[in-house]
């Protein structure tokens, strides 16, 4: 029998244990593959029945350890360009691990003032690494799936009232459908947020004015004006997943204040333009947004599950995601309150300690420094893209996704998109980079992204190295 009291001596020596992993696996992440195909049987020894008599603390941290740094897949390394993923400063590691150390409850005041008071001085950092006014609030969420529900959660909540109705006390039985209007860039995450609110996800309304997804602002306008005073939701795309583009978020912004709508932008890597200079005009308006949705496990290089949405009026977070009292919980306007009655999660974990030790480890100047790493590098491998013979470039890099495939003249466009598919698939099967495939214009399309802080010229060089080996051997094949 290994009840957990009879070990309860042993908690140092087991986060010794990974300590010990760790050194060892953080060293390899520059050199390692993102993945080794031949350590996929060890997965096998993670099953096996539920146990009956545990093994104790010991050999169950030895186990998960053994076979979790051999078969996790390196995303937190530097040559993992699929979706855009990011991986976790020092910093930000030793700052999630202190958040398992001390398991808050971020739910309110009460249950952690610590945790209540990190969240509030981050939520404010994030502000200003953004530019955004005083004035703004927000949430720490899981995801950026979950910053756009919290963003258009508020956005519903304002367009009940507008409508002269309580969404939520009564949700939205009795309402026209709730318009959203977007170009053809919107997530499918926004979509599901839609979907989990009940507004199902085919409210959102494309309009786009070409097979890419650019937004069609006259045909949003005309929407508008036929919404004739209605109110409706606008989002704004800033980064999109295909090629980094984004909507003009003024422009949006323009039409959201003439016609009195809610204007959302989902920057959940984008945003982080903001953090340069030399790509600060990309998400130019967004202080004239209602909401904002990011993720910090994005281009922060923070660990997962840290999304947030940042609010303009940030007491429609609390109209929007306070409780109905229960009598041992602390209501909306209670001094033992706090972020768990704004937002939609309530017992929640410390996730502002990561974000606040790598923002006060590298400050404001560092983490400028590996977005503009990360924009060189962007074009740096938009450069050996367009050398490259057989591979073409489909679209600007204006941020840190380059968006092209393997396309040699005179191959026939149907051979182009099996071909392009049988790469991504012999990329990932091979395991030395990571990049995944996408249809861009109707094309089938690699789209590497470049987010994470251990990245050099040398990561993205093998990358273009091993596509090209990739693509010259999938060829070959019948
Ligand atoms: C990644 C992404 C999301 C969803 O983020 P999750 O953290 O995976 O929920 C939403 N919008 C955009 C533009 C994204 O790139």
């Amino acid at each position: 029998m290994a009840d957990p009291l009879l070990d309860r001596d042993i908690a140092a020596a087991a986060l010794a244990q990974v300590c010990a992993a760790a050194g060892p696996y953080v060293e390899a992440l520059a050199e390692r593959p993102v993945h080794d195909p031949a350590a996929a049987g060890s997965l096998a020894g993670i099953g096996g029945p539920l146990p009956e008599e545990g093994t104790g603390t010991t050999a169950a941290v030895d186990r998960l350890l053994a076979i979790g740094t051999a078969t996790a897949t390196a995303s937190s390394g530097p040559r993992f360009f699929h979706f855009v993923t990011g991986g976790t400063t020092p910093a930000a590691l030793a700052g999630d691990w202190t958040a398992a150390l001390l398991d808050q409850n971020a739910f309110a005041r009460v249950s952690s003032p610590f945790a209540h008071e990190v969240e509030t001085v981050v939520l404010g950092w994030l502000r200003e690494l953004f530019g955004l006014p005083a004035g703004w609030g927000g949430a720490l969420v899981g995801s950026a799936t979950f910053a756009n529900f919290t963003s258009l959660g508020c956005a519903t909540q304002w367009w009940g009232e507008r409508h002269g109705a309580d969404t939520v006390r009564d949700g939205l039985s009795g309402l026209p459908r709730m318009a959203v209007l977007s170009g053809g860039y919107v997530h499918a995450s926004a979509r599901k947020a839609l979907q989990m609110l009940g507004h199902g996800r085919d409210a959102v309304q494309v309009c786009a004015r070409d097979d890419v997804g650019r937004v069609d602002l006259v045909g949003i306008e005309r929407r508008l004006i036929a919404l004739d005073g209605a109110p409706a939701v606008l989002i704004a795309n800033a980064g999109e997943v295909n090629a980094g583009d984004f909507d003009p978020v003024d422009a949006l912004a323009e039409l959201a204040e003439r016609y009195g709508a809610w204007l959302h932008v989902d920057g959940a890597f984008g945003l982080f333009a903001a953090l340069s200079p030399r790509s600060a005009h990309l998400v130019r308006g967004i202080d004239r947004a209602h909401s904002i949705a990011a993720d910090a496990h994005k281009w922060l290089n923070v660990p997962y599950e840290s999304g947030f949405a940042l609010i303009r009026e940030p007491g429609r977070l609390g109209t929007a995601f306070g409780m109905p009292g229960a009598a041992y919980l602390p209501g909306p306007r209670d001094p033992g309150g706090g972020y768990g009655l704004h937002g939609p999660e309530s017992s929640r974990r410390a996730r502002s300690l990561p974000i606040w030790a790598t923002l006060t480890a590298y400050g404001r100047q560092g983490h400028r420094a590996m977005v503009e790493r990360h924009l060189d590098l962007a074009q740096h491998l938009a450069r050996r893209i367009d050398e490259a013979p057989e591979l073409q470039r489909l679209a600007d890099v204006p941020l840190c996704i380059v968006c092209f495939r393997v396309a040699p003249p005179g191959v026939p466009d149907e051979d182009l998109d099996r071909w392009n598919r049988a790469v991504g698939e012999a990329l990932i099967a091979d395991g030395r980079v990571f990049c995944g495939t996408t249809v861009y214009g109707g094309r089938v399309a690699l789209r590497p992204a470049i987010v994470n802080w251990r990245s050099t010229v040398a990561d993205v060089d093998l990358f273009v190295d091993v596509v090209r080996e990739l693509a010259a051997r999938t060829r070959a094949e019948p």
